[in-house]
């Protein structure tokens, strides 16, 4: 076992929260702004004090890497990302990154070699509030090639996304560049579990399984408009009744009947929209949201038979089209049970979970095996400012992943 300096790890939790502090608490260091580059060079130097290699990649990926005693092994990868939403909390991200620091400094201190190199990875854009979609830097690593459209994008300020990536790129002149993409062995990310089931059920450690899927659908129901008061029963075909009861039935289908499906309504609206008219046509989005691929298309399947039936009973027509399809993730079986015996060894209860929200580990999980460890969070609070860990909790989540690390990489005293 090696020993982490929790109060380093605290104190740097403290440090990074500082580059785009804001008034309430939280952070905004969104991607490829100059906090962003702020906070880069920060743990670049932090890494060039302590004599590890610094690199970065055409994503402004940055790696921080400790050589093993075997190099011709491939390296493990511990990390997660920098950036924030705008009213972010200090510990979305920055938990998992700076945790991975500390886990390469004990190391060093401890005088403790391990077979294979470590690479602590610190993500670009995971948060994809700036620029959409999140999760660019470990999905163009897995993809090993940058979408040429994303060149393109503009930000929500106005700024050009290449420029933006240049800039950042550039703002580490020391870094080393290397080419997208390289095989690792294994990756793990401690995050805040932003959810509230750790912290209510008193446990410190969450072992993750994997990711659930997510489905988005685009929703039409097409009706006549016509004069609210002179229109009989009879004589209404009312798109907007079709959707209502339709969604009020899925409603009680759908999360009661099964614990680990998510249904949501975030967008509806009615043209023409007039307060004296039956409206023409009544749109919504749908979120359905599982860990089992079968059931996401059962969910489907029960979202579009439910409004039309309610759309025929108005002689209503429908059009329903999937605008987002993210398959549920697994992760490795083998990772899942290093971290349950590293949270044992250390002496901390843990509990199997999902993660609701996606994550880098997601796209890594594509090209080599992968998990995460949670912890809890205040509340189950995150993307707000008032976000919290426990610094004893933010410690334990770095002794479960030192352990692991150890394991996995393999140790031999020096
Ligand atoms: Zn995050």
């Amino acid at each position: 076992m090696i020993e982490i300096d929790g109060n380093r790890l605290n104190g740097r939790l403290e440090t990074f929260a500082a580059i785009g502090a804001t008034q309430k608490g939280g952070v905004n260091r969104q991607a490829l702004t100059e906090g962003d580059r702020r906070a880069r060079r920060l743990l670049a130097e932090l890494a060039w004090t302590r004599g590890f290699s610094v690199f970065q990649d055409p994503m402004a990926n940055l790696f921080i890497r400790r050589a093993g005693r075997d190099e011709s092994l491939l390296p493990l990868v511990i990390g997660s990302h920098l950036d924030s939403q705008p009213a972010g909390g200090r510990f979305d991200g920055a938990l998992g990154t700076l945790s991975a620091f500390e886990v390469l400094e004990s190391l060093e201190d401890a005088g403790v070699e391990t077979e294979r190199p470590i690479v602590v990875v610190a993500w670009t854009n995971e948060e994809g509030c700036r620029f959409a979609p999140g999760c660019m830097g470990s999905m163009a690593f897995s993809a090993g090639e940058i979408p040429a459209e994303w060149q393109r994008k503009l930000a929500t300020d106005g700024v050009s996304f290449a420029a933006e990536l240049t800039a950042t790129i550039e703002s580490l002149p020391r870094a080393k560049m290397i080419p997208l993409g390289f095989p690792i062995h294994a990756y793990l990310e401690v995050h805040i579990e932003q959810g509230p089931s750790l912290e209510a059920s008193n446990i410190p450690i969450g072992v993750v399984g994997g990711i659930q899927g997510t489905r988005w659908l685009d929703v039409t129901v097409s009706g006549q408009t016509a004069h609210a008061g002179t229109t009989g029963l009879g004589y209404r075909r009312d798109p907007l009744r079709a959707l209502t009861s339709a969604l009020s039935n899925l409603y009680e289908r759908i999360m009661p009947a099964d614990p680990d499906a998510r249904f949501t309504i975030g967008r509806i609206s009615v043209e023409p929209g007039s307060v004296n008219a039956i409206p023409e046509e009544a749109r919504c989005t749908v979120d359905i949201r599982h860990p089992d691929p079968s059931r996401l298309d059962e969910l489907e399947q029960l979202v579009s038979s439910t409004i039309a039936k309610e759309a025929e009973g108005q002689r209503c027509s429908v059009v329903l089209s999937r605008s987002f399809d993210m398959p549920p993730c697994t992760f490795s079986a083998d990772l899942q049970n290093a971290i349950e015996r590293a949270a044992a060894d250390k002496g901390f209860k843990s509990a199997r979970t999902l993660s609701g929200a996606f994550h880098d580990a997601l796209f890594v999980n594509r090209v080599a095996p992968a998990s995460m460890i949670f912890v809890p969070c205040r509340n189950g609070l995150s993307h707000n400012e008032a976000e919290f860990v426990e610094p004893g909790h933010a410690v334990a989540g770095c002794e479960v992943l030192a352990q692991a690390v150890v394991v996995i990489a393999g140790k031999t005293d020096r």
